[in-house]
């Protein structure tokens, strides 16, 4: 059986960007082949990546709060799919370690993340650094084909693809599997993955959780009173007719893109719809319509779940993560000659 892998790091609150375009392509993915029986689907907090940065809030509860997100977006748990926190497996810090031994410094100071993380610092924290080799545990324990991600992080999938082979080579073994190629993983994603939702006061840059401007973002814990007034005001442009084209007119088109990935319509359709509307108000209205429905009914849903529930499918899913990592470890030691 194979094995579908995805995480969120649980340092703050969502943003509508990350639930559009990571946590409701990954729900829905899951949802589909889980219950096939196909795959093992494995979602992680990870939990040890948070470390690395600022923490916005209380870990403890971002984690339950991230848990509870899935399940408000409507995953179904099923004895295919498995949740766990990174750090209640604590072969994955090992297995970093044991990595750390395979991946070099030349190639993990390529890492464009890297890079970008540590710029105009004299020096950062080493898990800055490290973190990709970490990853590359996080999949391997795992024999993950399949880690639905934003595409920041190929270049961290591809390290994982040179770090199994380069293992295997060295060992004369096949018991790391490596994973598909970006390019095989994005078929597979389809074609919602890589979506941006853009900033609704500069639509040139995607909506970050960290931009500081609050109208710049909707957080999945506004109130929906506050995501209506956002919408209303966010960027538009002067051409005065909606035309979707993310070049020429980036905010109507994110308005669209929000407004076709809330009610899972194909943008083109909702695209369609709209061509040649010249009151950019009535599009607002309707996106912001679509946008309170949606956080209305996710805030409620995420009131209902009890802290319960998530404590018994962690139960059951770090169970079945030791299990599996600790096997897959037992087996990297072995080639090592630590076993
Ligand atoms: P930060 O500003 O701290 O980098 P972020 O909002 O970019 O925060 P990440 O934690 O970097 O969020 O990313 C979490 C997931 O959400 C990733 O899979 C990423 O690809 C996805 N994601 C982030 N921003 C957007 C966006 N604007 N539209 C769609 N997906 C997004
Ligand atoms: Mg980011």
């Amino acid at each position: 059986m194979k094995t579908i892998l995805t995480g969120i790091r649980s340092n703050s609150v969502m943003t509508l960007g990350n639930y559009l375009g990571a946590m409701i392509p990954m729900v829905r993915l899951a949802n589909k082949y889980s219950v096939t029986g196909e795959y093992q689907v494995n979602i992680f907090v990870p939990d040890l990546h948070s470390i690395i940065s600022e923490i916005d809030g209380d870990l403890q509860e971002n984690t339950m709060r991230t848990l509870k997100s899935y399940l408000a977006a409507g995953l179904v748990v099923n004895d295919n799919v498995h949740l766990y926190r990174q750090s209640r497996v604590p072969a994955h810090s090992e297995m970093c370690w044991l990595f750390n031994c395979v991946a070099t410094t030349g190639e993990l100071s390529r890492m464009i993340q890297y890079k970008e993380k540590s710029e105009g610092k004299e020096s950062c924290n080493v898990g800055i650094f490290d973190y990709p080799v970490l990853m590359a545990a996080d999949i391997l324990l795992y024999s993950a084909s399949y880690i639905p991600l934003g595409e920041d992080q190929f270049q961290h999938i591809e390290l994982t693809r040179d770090i199994a082979t380069r293992f295997n080579h060295r060992f004369q073994t096949d018991i790391l599997t490596v994973p598909e190629k970006t390019a095989e993983q994005v078929k597979f994603m389809g074609e919602k993955n890589g979506v941006r939702i853009r900033d609704l006061t500069n639509p040139e840059k995607k909506m970050s959780k960290s931009t500081r401007s609050e109208n710049s973002k909707i957080m999945m814990d506004d109130t929906p009173e506050a995501a209506v007034k956002k919408i209303m005001s966010a960027t538009t442009d002067s051409v005065g007719i909606v035309h979707y084209d993310l070049w020429a007119q980036p905010g109507i088109s994110n308005l669209l893109m929000i407004e076709a990935l809330v009610n899972d319509r194909p943008i083109e359709e909702v695209a369609e719809q709209w061509l040649g509307a010249t009151r950019y108000g009535d599009l607002k209205r309707a996106v912001a319509a679509s946008v309170e429905k949606e956080l209305t009914k996710f805030q409620e849903r995420l009131g209902e779940i009890a802290d319960e529930e998530i404590f018994s499918l962690l139960e059951a899913g770090e169970r079945y993560a030791n299990e599996v990592a600790n096997q897959k470890l037992h087996q990297v030691q072995e080639c090592f000659g630590l076993r």
